[in-house]
């Protein structure tokens, strides 16, 4: 992955008052890179960058979570077009779209892509050297399970 980074941001209602202060706390940082989210916690972003005086690279939306956002994230991660994932999920309540949650995180994992689900982890990733240079993010070959005999 380059320099600058893809770098998808999702939050669950009840976690975006955590997300928009981590994005106003490190706005100046996140400029530089591309932004991608699903439509609400979009919004929520636009929003605080520009409280912050930083436009993004980018910033993209797409449909809200329970509306397929997770999905459609899911998939830019199996084509390769997310970087990094910063999830604040909520861990103290049920939504209905848990299972597109639960595809979306194993997909991360299937494509060793970098994955924040608390505020630690963010700060962790986001204060690393590898999230301001290039970084060649090595992928597990899977191959012997599809092609198994059947
Ligand atoms: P939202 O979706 O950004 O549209 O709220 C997030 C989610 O529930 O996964």
């Amino acid at each position: 992955m380059d320099k600058v980074k893809r770098v998808a941001l999702v939050a669950h209602d009840n976690r975006k008052p955590d997300l928009a202060e981590w994005v106003e706390y490190n706005a100046h940082k996140l400029g530089i890179h591309h932004i991608i989210c699903t439509g609400t916690t979009g919004k929520m972003v636009e929003e605080t960058l520009a409280r912050c005086n930083e436009s993004p690279q980018s910033l993209k939306k797409l449909k809200s979570g329970p509306l397929g956002g997770d999905q459609q994230l899911g998939a830019l991660v199996a084509e390769g077009e997310i970087d990094i994932l910063i999830f604040f999920w909520d861990p103290m309540q049920p939504q209905p779209h848990d299972v597109d949650v639960k595809a979306l995180l194993r997909i991360t994992v299937l494509y060793n892509v970098p994955t924040a689900c608390n505020r630690s982890t963010a700060d962790f990733f986001i204060d690393s050297p590898h999230f301001a240079i290039p970084y060649d993010r090595k992928l597990k070959d899977y191959s012997h399970y599809i092609n198994r005999s059947i």
